[in-house]
């Protein structure tokens, strides 16, 4: 094959797999939003054929031969090296994994992801169970294909986040124990200085679409290529900077729920929006990993969102639209109540301070899952347990305890770190962002434009041109967690006046 032939090659290569990838992901975006309840097995089926496709065109021999011919080529331009580094990778850790295997997997993730689908509201741990140790079961499999000598769970980190290990993540989450505990103690002692009911008050939830679209335009959101839909657990489908789709969850008596998600989700948003045109379509064309997702999603859900200048900014809509029900209630106290920390059983829609410890416990369970250390049997009392012992409250059921995130139904097993990671990024990314940019000013002006093209030049534009570590090195020096646990300390003193 001639460098030429190769590169026709590539481009007919990334055409055929980002159509695969495009109809994946419609179809896992349609099983959670609009398709019927009856359509979970065909489309689980349907998932795991476009997978044994995509498996089957990954590795066919004249893909491997483009792909050598590209390796040894001299002078490739930096777009189309990366792209073949890329792809070499993903081609490597595919062909370790039996056919079957792989498609399987896919099959059984659709397939628990349904069941779990309905098992999360009606409280029905046991119906989900065996899907859960299948899915720890299929995936040690497959860490083992990838790398045989690698602790599975390292391997499974990996997919996530390039580079992090378990000894980093141990590391980090001790720094955040020390730190966050005794400040977790010294709040919860001063419980009584912020009383959040009338975030529970009665929202109409048609009214809380409205405020969706508002929280989008204030966001800077292209409604053009981004829309918002309902699902049970709010999440992001991204197929590139031209169809972005986020997803909420309304509770008529939760305003800060639906708010926060769409905020969240929308910092995943606006980084796939502002990926480089010049990368849509390929393997580059989207963000490089999930702890630097992450960071943008939680920095414009916390750094941003629960600021004083954001709360002060869309008060006066809320108070208008949701009159009179929050008529008693001013944008200060509406930035406490938004802040509120108590240790409570839902991840989701945790406070900012006790986050972390959510993190800690999914970080130890799923690493004693997937060495086989427990068992989905025993996973709720251990579940029950980690609680009591890390946030000292008890989880009065399952749905809102073990049944209440779609990761692991869904296959994602590695994943939670990133959260807390991204987390700790987002201090340290404030930091820098505020030598050039006026935040607070920018925000409480009623734009956050500024701080989009901030992100967009140092982090959004890249896509995965850059590795992870590297990227975040590039904007922000080393990493250190400290700045992460300042930046809460900070900001708790502040709501509590502590
Ligand atoms: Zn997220």
């Amino acid at each position: 094959m001639t460098l030429d032939q190769a590169k026709e090659k590539l481009a007919a290569y990334e055409k055929t797999t980002f159509a695969y990838e495009h109809a994946m992901g419609i179809l896992y975006y349609d099983g959670s939003t609009a398709a019927p309840r009856g359509s979970a097995g065909i489309r689980a089926s349907t998932l795991g054929e476009l997978a044994r496709l995509q498996y089957n065109l990954t590795t066919a021999p004249e893909t491997v031969e483009m792909l050598e011919t590209l390796r040894a080529a001299d002078g490739l331009d930096s777009i189309t090296a990366r792209k073949v580094s890329e792809l070499w990778r993903n081609y490597d850790q595919t062909r370790r994994i039996p056919v079957d295997l792989f498609v399987g997997h896919q099959t059984l993730c659709s397939e628990s992801e349904a069941v779990w689908t309905e098992a999360k509201p009606a409280n029905d741990y046991a119906a989900f169970a065996p899907y859960l140790q299948k899915i720890f079961d299929s995936t040690r499999a497959i860490a083992a294909c990838i790398d045989p000598d690698r602790d599975p769970y390292n391997v499974m980190l990996d997919q996530y986040e390039r580079g992090l290990d378990t000894d980093t993540c141990d590391a980090f989450f001790s720094a955040l124990r020390t730190r966050l505990v005794p400040l977790i103690e010294e709040v919860c002692a001063h419980a009584d200085r912020v009383d959040d009911s009338p975030l529970c008050r009665h929202f109409p939830i048609a009214v809380q679409r409205e405020f969706s679209d508002y929280l989008m335009d204030v966001m800077g959101i292209d409604k053009n290529h981004c829309i918002i839909g309902e699902t049970e657990h709010p999440f992001t489908a991204n197929f590139s900077r031209h169809d972005v789709r986020i997803t909420t969850h309304y509770y008529a008596d939760r305003l800060a729920s639906s708010l926060y998600s769409v905020v969240h989700e929308g910092g995943h948003a606006l980084y796939e929006l502002n990926t480089a045109e010049e990368l849509v379509g390929s393997a580059l064309g989207t963000g490089v990993s999930m702890a630097i997702h992450e960071s943008q999603s939680r920095f414009y859900e916390n750094i941003i969102g629960r600021s004083q200048a954001f709360c002060a900014l869309i008060f006066p809509w809320l108070r208008e639209h949701f009159a009179p029900t929050l008529d008693d209630v001013d944008a200060e106290q509406f930035w406490r109540m938004v802040n509120r920390s108590t240790p409570s059983c839902i991840r989701t829609e945790a406070d900012e301070l006790t986050y972390a410890l959510h993190i800690m416990v999914r970080y130890e369970l799923e690493r004693k899952l997937l060495a086989g250390d427990l068992t989905a049997a025993d996973l709720p009392e251990a579940w029950r347990q980690a609680y009591h012992d890390y946030l000292g409250i008890e989880v009065p059921d399952d749905r809102s305890g073990v049944l209440q995130d779609s990761h692991w139904a869904g296959g994602m097993v590695g994943y939670f770190p990133s959260y807390a990671i991204g987390s700790a990024y987002g201090a340290q990314f404030l930091r820098e962002m505020e030598k050039t940019v006026d935040v607070d000013a920018a925000v409480r002006f009623g734009t956050l434009a500024p701080i989009n093209a901030w992100f967009a030049e140092r982090i959004w534009r890249h896509g995965c041109m850059i590795d992870p570590g590297e990227l975040f090195a590039s904007v922000c020096g080393k990493f250190d967690p400290m700045v992460y646990t300042d930046y809460l300390e900070k900001k708790f003193r502040g709501v509590y006046g502590i």
